[in-house]
């Protein structure tokens, strides 16, 4: 198994790339974000109780996402890997995902975070929120909040797995083209 976290900010292009990286390397694509979308999409108690954090550009609290993940682990044990995209997004988060690997003799292969200006960022996910319908990205002051969450909860889990040796970064700004072939490198290097 290679389980891959594909890290970075809102915007970042973690969905679009790590729908590539799935068909290259055969990897089981686990998004938080889209399994949430996908339980308030139904109106499931899980959505209901997601909605309003992800309304605000505020993270779901980690017990709720990380039984969420959980629960998709298991309902496929046997992929030759998962790619995380949106996940994790605090160090408690990160600490739950070793310890849940780790209690299935499995384990992170890496962290590759993608490196992104700021300003792109909020056109990328204001462009995006013309067309997704998505109400988080259509508010600038969501986006720059989800921004800032991020800065202060998540990017310390780059550290986090960089202190273990495993934290990567690859340049995210250009095309999707050249973007994707930075990364398939990255992890072509790593799986050797
Ligand atoms: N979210 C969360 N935990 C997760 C994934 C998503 O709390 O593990 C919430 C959070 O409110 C976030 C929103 O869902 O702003 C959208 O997440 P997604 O990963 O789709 O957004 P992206 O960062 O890719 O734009
Ligand atoms: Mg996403």
């Amino acid at each position: 198994m290679f389980n891959v976290i594909l890290f970075g900010p809102p915007g970042s292009g973690k969905g679009t790339q790590a729908a590539r990286l799935v068909d290259q390397y055969g990897l089981l694509h686990i998004s938080t974000g889209d399994l949430f979308r996908a339980e308030m999409g139904n109106n499931t108690p899980l959505g209901r109780q997601a909605k309003d954090y992800i309304e605000k550009g505020e993270l779901v609290p980690d017990e709720v996402t990380v039984g969420m993940l959980e629960n998709r682990i298991d309902e496929f044990p046997n992929v030759p890997g998962y790619l995380l995209d949106g996940f994790p997004r605090t160090v408690a988060q990160a600490e739950a995902l070793v310890g849940l690997l780790r209690a299935r003799d499995q384990e992170v292969g890496a962290l590759i975070a993608l490196d992104v200006e700021e300003q792109e960022l909020i056109s990328r996910l204001l462009l995006r929120g013309q067309s997704s319908g998505r109400s988080d990205d259509q508010d600038e002051s969501i986006i720059r909040n989800r921004l800032s969450v991020y800065r202060q909860e998540t990017e310390p889990v780059y550290n986090f797995f960089n202190a273990r040796g495993q934290a990567f970064t690859v340049n995210g700004m250009g095309s999707v083209e050249e973007i994707f072939s930075r990364l398939s490198r990255q992890v072509d290097t790593l799986k050797k």
